[in-house]
């Protein structure tokens, strides 16, 4: 299994991760775009044991989902969702050309919606639990 390296940008944190991800997606929900100060971001999920993080990490939690940042830069390395055993990797951290998302989710809740031709779902895809509800964009 190949092993990618990521690191935040001041490289206190880094992040080992085994294979090619899980999923891959853009988030528009009200809980990533207050994080992150952006309309939506893009992730990566990983299984959880496929993820070994080194250096510092600060957690924060908006509502209920814990991020955590490099405890020195403050830069949002990956979310754990013990629900579903992975980890939300920010796309922004991997290398170029490995992000390949595959749909967006909560469009319901976009200010910036992106005409591409992957699915919007309105909420969540069956896959998450979800209805596969989409959105007309
Ligand atoms: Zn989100
Ligand atoms: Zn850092």
């Amino acid at each position: 299994m190949s092993t990618t390296e990521v690191h935040c940008p001041c490289g206190a944190v880094t992040m080992e991760l085994r294979g090619e991800p899980v999923m891959q997606f853009y988030c528009h929900c009200k809980d990533c775009r207050a994080v992150s100060g952006g309309a939506y971001i893009g992730l990566a999920l990983f299984a959880s044991e496929d993820v070994t993080t080194h250096g510092e990490t600060d957690t924060w939690t908006l509502r209920s989902l814990a991020r955590q940042r490099c405890a020195v830069c403050g830069t949002h390395v990956f979310a754990a969702i013990p629900a579903f055993g992975q980890h939300a990797i920010k796309s922004n951290l991997l290398p170029d050309g490995m992000f390949r998302p595959a749909f967006h989710i909560h469009c319901r809740h976009a200010v910036l919606p992106v005409a591409d031709d992957l699915p919007h779902y309105a909420a969540l895809p069956a896959a998450f639990g979800g209805t596969d509800e989409k959105v007309d964009w």
